[in-house]
């Protein structure tokens, strides 16, 4: 007897983990346009060196057993009536009984001159690959006796958009730049600024743990620019307004994550989304136009979640489980599950030293809390295998910072 075929598109924390609890239930295939899964919240660390890319993006292949099929490939179209995919890899088209949709968002630059173009992203591992490499460069073209004025220059950086990912981003630049500093007897400071256009850092979360994130940009030395909006970009400036007034600076590297918006794909899916292009899903996670297909993640708009999840890694794992149970269940004509999904703490690293954790309602910071994020992300790593080894390369290796060596030292 043919299984039913169920078809997965995208590989993160919600179809990831939707495709582990599916496997051996039906015909799973899983695609992706990359061949890993990535741990976002670690990305930072990977920049810093603290974690390596095997511990955080760990590939499908070694995920996955064979009661999950995967192919690599972009998708290009879904077709929600003929009930088939399209994939870029050779043109191929994939039918499907069931639709698991994951495929997350994008950078969004907000029509912003020049931030495409000039900005860096940070959402995969190469954007972090490409931002390390940047201030290499830009430490190696600093002579050793260069004034602590040309040198601050020289060495500006910006991250766009203070919320938690500008945080914890601008925060480990700068502690990895006051490093090379020293190693390298450079005279003065580099310059780390945030931009944000709201008034306040990391608006989403609470105020318990934005003392220690406010705490921690002081100590990390990182200018904080609120109300101000970066108006254009270009290959070395970066314009901004603040009251009106507008001020341009050179600046060796510009990092984008001012925002997210909906991956493209679903501009031509004719489904209700609400006002951000969310695709509303209802609380069986699944569309209301077509009862065998589901979404999830920073894609969907459940309603039945507390709102300081949306956009979250922590919602999009939750809703996986949600969603894998219900394929189930419709597929065995039983009947589908809601739930309610809850904030499971928050963890922020910041710089290379600190992090602060939110758990319990009680918030803690310091070197106990960056020892504490690492063994409440070992164990939201996705399979019991892969859990194991990182745990135990932290455990017996340690986690620390690998500094920014001249580029011909770095590995
Ligand atoms: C740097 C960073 C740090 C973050 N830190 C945190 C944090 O600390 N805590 C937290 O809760 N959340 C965090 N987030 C948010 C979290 O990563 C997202 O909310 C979560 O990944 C959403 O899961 P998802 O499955 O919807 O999408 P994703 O995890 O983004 O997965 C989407 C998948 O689809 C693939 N894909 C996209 N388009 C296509 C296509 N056309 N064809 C084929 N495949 C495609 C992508 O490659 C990816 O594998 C962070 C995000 C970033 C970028």
């Amino acid at each position: 007897m043919t299984q039913p075929k169920i078809l997965i598109l995208g590989g993160g924390f919600g179809g990831l983990f939707a495709a582990l609890d599916l496997g051996g239930s039906a015909d799973v295939t899983l695609v992706s346009d990359s061949d890993h899964f990535l741990f976002t919240p670690m990305l930072y660390e990977y920049l810093s060196g603290e974690v390596e890319a095997w511990h955080i993006a760990p590939g499908y292949d070694e995920l996955l057993d064979e009661s999950v099929h995967w192919i690599q490939s972009a998708v290009t179209a879904v077709d929600l009536t003929s009930q088939t995919v399209s994939l870029e890899k050779n043109n191929q088209t994939l039918n499907y009984d069931m639709l698991v949709l994951a495929v997350g968002g994008v950078t969004n630059y907000v029509g912003v001159e020049g931030a495409e173009q000039y900005s860096l992203p940070f959402r995969k591992l190469h954007h972090a690959d490409d931002l390390r490499r940047r201030m290499v460069e830009a430490l190696d073209r600093i002579p050793p006796e260069t004034a602590p004025q040309d040198v601050r220059r020289e060495l500006t950086f910006a991250v766009v958009g203070a919320g938690a990912s500008g945080c914890e981003l601008s925060t480990k630049m700068a502690d990895l730049l006051q490093d090379a500093f020293k190693r390298r007897a450079l005279h003065g400071e580099p310059r780390v600024l945030l931009i944000e256009m709201g008034d306040r850092v990391v608006p989403g979360m609470g105020e318990q743990i934005r003392e220690f994130v406010d705490d921690a940009l002081l100590k990390s030395r990182v200018e904080v620019h609120t109300q101000t909006r970066v108006v254009k970009l270009t290959k070395d400036e970066l314009t901004f307004e603040h009251q009106g007034n507008h001020e341009t600076l050179k600046t060796a590297g510009v990092v984008w994550t001012g925002g997210v918006k909906m991956s493209p794909l679903l501009d031509q899916l004719d489904v209700q989304k609400n006002q951000r292009g969310l695709l509303i899903v209802n609380n069986h996670m699944q569309l209301p136009e077509h009862n065998n297909v589901f979404a999830l993640g920073d894609i969907a708009y459940y309603t039945d979640a507390t709102p300081t999840l949306a956009g979250t890694a922590q919602l999009a794992y939750q809703q996986a489980s949600l969603a894998a149970h219900n394929v189930k269940a419709f597929l065995e004509g039983k009947e589908l599950s809601t739930r309610h999904f809850e904030e499971l703490g928050e963890a922020i690293s910041l710089g290379t030293e600190r992090a602060a954790v939110l758990t319990g309602g009680k918030a803690f910071g310091g070197a106990l809390a960056r020892q504490a994020r690492f063994a409440l992300y070992t164990s939201r790593l996705p399979t019991w295998h892969h859990r194991l080894r990182v745990g135990a390369s932290w455990f017996f290796g340690g986690k620390e910072p690998r500094p920014l060596l001249p580029l011909g030292l770095e590995r």
